[in-house]
C-alpha cells in the first residue's frame, strides 16, 4: 500500500447491549487473494438489536450489511479492481460440498466460519479471498451505496419467499412491519400476492405499509389480530404468513392465521428457551406447513441486486436515518427501540 495511506481505522465494537464503543484500530493487509474496501455505508441490521443474539457474539465490530469502494487487491485478484464498487456478503459458501451443492448454503461449513475483517462498521474493510470470489459482486451503475447496503437484507426475504413457494394471488399476511417486514411485503406484492396484509402496533410503520401497496393493515395495539384477519378476508385467512417477531408467541399467532393449505414462514428465531407446543393433527388434517428460512446465500444476493434494480426495494423507500461512525450506539439504540424508524445506515465520507 502507498505511503501516506491511513494506518487506522475506526469501528464500532459493541461489549454489551449498551456498550458500544469507537475505537481505533490498525488497517488490515490484503493477502494475495484479498480485497480491501474503503466502506461508503452499512446497514444497523435488526437481527442485531436481539440482545441475546448479538451479546453471545460480544466483543465484535457491528454491522454485517456494507457496501464500499475497493481501494486495493492482492496480487492473485483478476476478477476486480481498484475503484469497483461492490457489495460484499459477511458469509460465503466453499460452492462445492453437499450443502452447497444442493442450494443450502448457509449450512455450509464454509459459510459458517468464513467473514469479513473486521466487520461492518468500520471505515476499511478486508475482503478475503473467499467471500470475495464466492459472494461479492460489483454493483449495477444504477445502484448507489446506500441501495447496495439493502443487498443482503433483500437477500433473506428472497430467500424466505422462495423456500415458502408463494404463489400468484396468494393472501400474505406480513406480522411485524419494520424494514424486513416491509421488505417482505415489497416482495410478497412483486411476486404476485393477490392481497398483502401487514400487522404491527406503531402507527407510522403501519402508514408506511400502506404507503408500500398493503392492501390493509391490522393495528395489533388495538385489535385481535386473528378475529381482524378474518373479517378483512371474510374468513378466508391468508395462504401464506410472515412471522418477523422474535418469540414464539408471534410464531404461535401467526399459524392461528394461517389458511388450510397454507403456510407460516418463521423468519426469525424465538428467544433461546422458547418452546413452541403445536397440536399436531391439527396441523396434518389442514396440511400446514411450517417453513423456516435463515440469512441467505450467492444466489439469493444476485437476485436482491435485480429487485433492487427495478426499484421494488430501495434506499429512498426504507432507508429513514443515517449516521456517523461515531454515533453508532445511536443508530443501533433507534434501530432495537422500532418505532418511527426502518432502516437506520451507518454512512461513511
Ligand atoms: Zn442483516
Ligand atoms: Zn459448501
Amino acid at each position: 500500500m502507498q505511503d501516506g495511506f491511513q494506518k487506522t481505522l475506526k469501528v464500532a465494537r459493541l461489549y454489551s447491549f449498551n456498550d458500544i464503543r469507537i475505537e481505533e484500530i490498525p488497517v488490515p493487509q490484503p493477502g494475495p487473494g484479498d480485497a480491501l474496501i474503503k466502506t461508503r455505508a452499512c446497514g444497523i441490521c435488526s437481527g442485531d438489536v436481539m440482545p441475546w443474539y448479538i451479546e453471545k457474539k460480544a466483543p465484535l465490530v457491528l454491522g454485517h450489511e456494507p457496501s464500499g469502494e475497493i481501494i486495493a487487491v492482492g496480487k492473485e485478484v483478476r476478477s476486480f479492481r481498484k475503484g469497483d464498487r461492490v457489495f460484499t456478503h459477511h458469509h460465503a459458501p466453499c460452492l462445492s460440498c453437499r450443502y452447497c451443492n444442493r442450494g443450502d448454503f448457509v449450512q455450509c461449513s464454509t459459510w459458517k466460519s468464513s467473514r469479513i475483517i473486521p466487520g461492518g462498521v468500520s471505515e476499511y474493510i478486508l475482503i478475503q479471498a473467499i467471500n470475495l470470489e464466492n459472494d461479492t459482486f460489483v454493483l449495477p451503475e444504477s445502484l448507489g451505496f446506500e441501495d447496495g447496503t439493502l443487498v443482503e437484507p433483500t437477500a433473506c426475504a428472497v430467500k424466505g419467499l422462495r423456500r415458502a413457494h408463494i404463489k400468484q394471488g396468494d393472501t400474505v399476511l406480513v406480522i411485524g412491519l419494520g424494514v424486513m417486514g416491509m421488505i417482505n411485503l415489497l416482495l410478497a406484492r412483486a411476486y404476485g400476492a393477490g392481497r398483502v396484509i401487514g400487522a404491527d402496533m406503531v402507527k407510522f410503520r403501519l402508514d408506511k405499509a400502506l404507503e408500500f401497496g398493503a392492501d390493509n393493515v391490522i393495528d395489533v395495539a388495538s385489535r385481535d389480530l386473528r378475529e381482524e384477519l378474518q373479517r378483512i378476508t371474510a374468513g378466508d385467512m391468508a395462504e401464506l404468513v410472515i412471522v418477523g417477531p422474535n418469540s414464539a408467541d408471534a410464531m404461535r399467532q401467526g399459524l392461528s392465521c394461517v389458511r388450510p393449505g397454507g403456510q407460516a414462514l418463521m423468519f426469525t428465531p424465538a428467544k433461546p428457551g422458547e418452546r413452541l407446543t403445536l397440536d399436531p393433527n391439527w396441523l396434518y388434517f389442514n396440511d400446514i406447513n411450517i417453513i423456516t428460512s435463515y440469512s441467505c446465500g450467492p444466489d439469493d444476493t444476485r437476485e436482491a441486486c435485480r429487485l433492487i434494480e427495478k426499484g421494488i426495494v430501495s434506499a429512498g423507500k426504507l432507508v429513514t436515518h443515517r449516521f456517523p461512525v461515531e454515533d453508532t450506539g445511536e443508530a443501533f439504540r433507534l434501530t432495537a427501540k422500532a418505532e418511527n424508524s426502518l432502516k437506520s445506515l451507518i454512512v461513511f465520507s
